[in-house]
């Protein structure tokens, strides 16, 4: 940062000067100068963009020791581009002009900095050694071995095993068995800690928290609060949950009820989200006979059928959707995902779907976000700002699909559930507050996550606390506590993959899902006159139309701006309290002469 202020500071000083005496002429010349710069930053971006794709892509659905070589070339080869001194230097120069430039402009000069955020190559040095250590920690992190009685076991394991076992001696053991990653990962995240903060600093960043931060135009304490604000508004719903869950588990145990849910009483490892609770809203007989292109199939069908045009042609032929058989000898990511590969045309997926509930929501989330990625590629819209108005919309609306998907009368019209069906209204809105990013999730990702993630990189936490912090986080924000005290020589934070690989990540989450139900509230309630809980989206090209008007900005607009202007609403959690009020009620009844909460 610092080798910045002098060289720089006094011509852009003299040169603003001249530019106020001068004449509107001066301000024209600022901005033909600007839009000769982004015309070829716009086009080395989306070259190396699609560059980079293609080798990750390849790196992700054919594993190989040469595709991962060939992703690493192409990520440093963007990287280098990206965090060019000659484009960080013209942008900011340009950018100290702001005022005589037109916004659009001053966006894609500010994506162009958070861009070059990222690998600064002002410093060269600092830059080779977050890839170093980034790398280095993403290894420890994959060949980390669990251990259970001597034994290893894997991380799916450790999921399967929470989720079937009762015995409360063994789930404490497994439970502390999934924590042992943390200590081998801690020393790599406090050498990441100091490079990601670094990067950041290079570009006048305060911290790494603030850099990620700074695309939603807010500061780290502007957004610790709105995390705080949404918490404190679900906080009636999240009581009752949580007092209804520790009696359900209590007498699951036979134990007294607790004060504290005991972490390992909980089928996640981390209270995320509270699984395994609510036989009455499983959906899996309905996927039997089912094929997994059918799955895929309507879930375009979802999508275009509300008006949306049809994927590319490309998108069938590049995609790799289906699971492999078992005798193949290619390795695939088995997450699901969604590429715009050349930010134009070339859209892909790579799932692994099959015939049941969970695909059958995650194909409607990621063509969510390929029909996110058509609607703002167009001329409008430059490749810098393909993207979605903060980087919370683009899991926003793809999560809107998800929600979508799952409403029973629309399972009802495509055939899933039958005409007849009568679902048990409260058991399907338990299972949704319980599950995926919902009520628990909220406390977990507004706040244990984010507030330790802020602690950690715009705080400063002192290493020799960072273990008490986190515990004191998901005892007063998740109301959770360990089987037995976690003393500093672990690092339980570091057993989560993206406190690791996806550092300061998760207020985007948060975001994503309270915008989810704000959006499917105004559809529900504005364009299909439905109850929230039970609609069905299907074939309704209003609803098409509304989303539209949202995705074809890409990150043109102020986010705030765009989310008003659609629903006439600032970010809010009302929708969501709605959504979820009549499970309240059922809850309250259910929880009588019960205390709520653990103060
Ligand atoms: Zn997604």
């Amino acid at each position: 940062m610092q080798r910045f202020a002098s060289p720089l500071v006094l011509p852009l000083i003299c040169a603003s000067l001249w530019i106020v005496a001068g004449s509107a002429q001066a301000a024209t010349a600022i901005q033909d100068r600007a839009d000769r710069f982004l015309s070829l930053v716009n086009a080395g971006y989306q070259a190396l963009y699609r560059v980079n794709s293609e080798a990750q892509w390849a790196a992700s659905t054919d594993v190989t020791p040469a595709h991962d070589a060939a992703s690493e070339v192409a990520g440093k080869a963007y990287a280098a581009f990206n965090g060019n001194p000659a484009l960080i230097t013209e942008a900011r120069a340009l950018l100290d002009h702001r005022s005589e430039l037109d916004p659009l402009t001053v966006r894609e000069l500010e994506k162009a900095i958070r861009n070059a955020a990222e690998g600064p190559m002002t410093n060269p040095e600092l830059v080779a050694a977050r890839v170093a250590a980034e790398t280095q920690q993403a290894s420890t992190l994959n060949s980390f071995e669990f251990k259970l009685h001597g034994k290893p076991v894997t991380a799916n394991g450790i999921d399967d095993l929470l989720l079937s076992t009762t015995d409360l001696g063994e789930r404490r053991a497994i439970w502390e068995a999934s924590k042992e990653s943390g200590p081998a990962l801690k020393p790599g995240l406090i050498k990441l800690r100091d490079l990601r903060n670094g990067v950041a600093h290079e570009l006048g960043y305060a911290d790494y928290f603030a850099l990620q931060m700074a695309a939603y135009g807010m500061t780290s304490a502007e957004m610790v609060k709105l995390n705080d604000d949404f918490m404190r508004e679900l906080r009636p719903l999240y009581l009752q949950l949580h007092t209804w869950v520790k009696y359900t588990l209590a007498k699951k145990y036979g134990q007294p009820v607790p004060r504290l849910i005991p972490a390992h009483w909980i089928n996640n490892r981390w209270g995320q989200e509270w699984p395994g609770l609510v036989d009455a809203a499983d959906l899996s007989p309905y996927f039997k006979g089912r094929s997994a292109e059918w799955v895929v199939q309507s879930a375009e069908r979802f999508w275009t059928g509300i008006g949306l045009a049809p994927l590319p042609p490309g998108f069938w032929k590049n995609s790799d959707l289906y699971a492999l058989p078992a005798n193949s000898t290619r390795k695939k990511n088995t997450h699901g995902s969604c590429w715009h590969v050349d930010l134009a045309t070339d859209i892909r997926s790579l799932m692994n779907v099959e015939p049941n509930p969970e695909w059958f929501e995650t194909a409607h989330h990621e063509l969510g976000h390929a029909h996110y990625f058509m609607a703002y590629t167009r001329p409008e819209v430059p490749p810098l700002l393909r993207d979605s108005a903060n980087p919370g919309f683009h899991e926003g609306i793809a999560e809107l699909g998800e929600l979508a998907a799952a409403q029973v009368p629309y399972l009802q019209q495509i055939g899933v559930l039958p005409v007849d069906f009568k679902a048990d209204e409260i058991a399907f809105l338990l299972n949704d507050a319980l599950n995926g990013s919902s009520i628990p999730f909220m406390y977990w990702a507004s706040g244990t996550m984010t507030h330790w993630e802020a602690d950690v990189y715009a705080g400063k936490l002192p290493v020799s606390e960072w273990n008490a912090r986190w515990w004191q986080y998901v005892r007063d924000f998740q109301g959770i506590e360990p089987p037995a005290p976690r003393g500093e020589e672990w690092c339980d934070a570091a057993t989560k993959t993206h406190i690791n690989d996806t550092p300061c990540y998760y207020p985007n989450y948060a975001f994503a899902t309270v915008l989810r139900y704000q959006l499917h509230d105004h559809i529900a309630r504005s364009i299909l006159h439905q109850p929230p809980q039970r609609c069905n989206y299907a074939g309704n090209p209003q609803v098409g139309a509304f989303l539209k008007g949202i995705m074809e900005k890409g990150a043109t607009g102020d986010w705030r701006k765009v989310l008003r202007d659609a629903t006439g609403e600032d970010l809010s959690t009302r929708a969501m309290a709605a959504y979820f009020q009549p499970l309240q009620a059922w809850l309250e009844a259910q929880n009588k002469g019960r205390a709520p909460g653990w103060e």
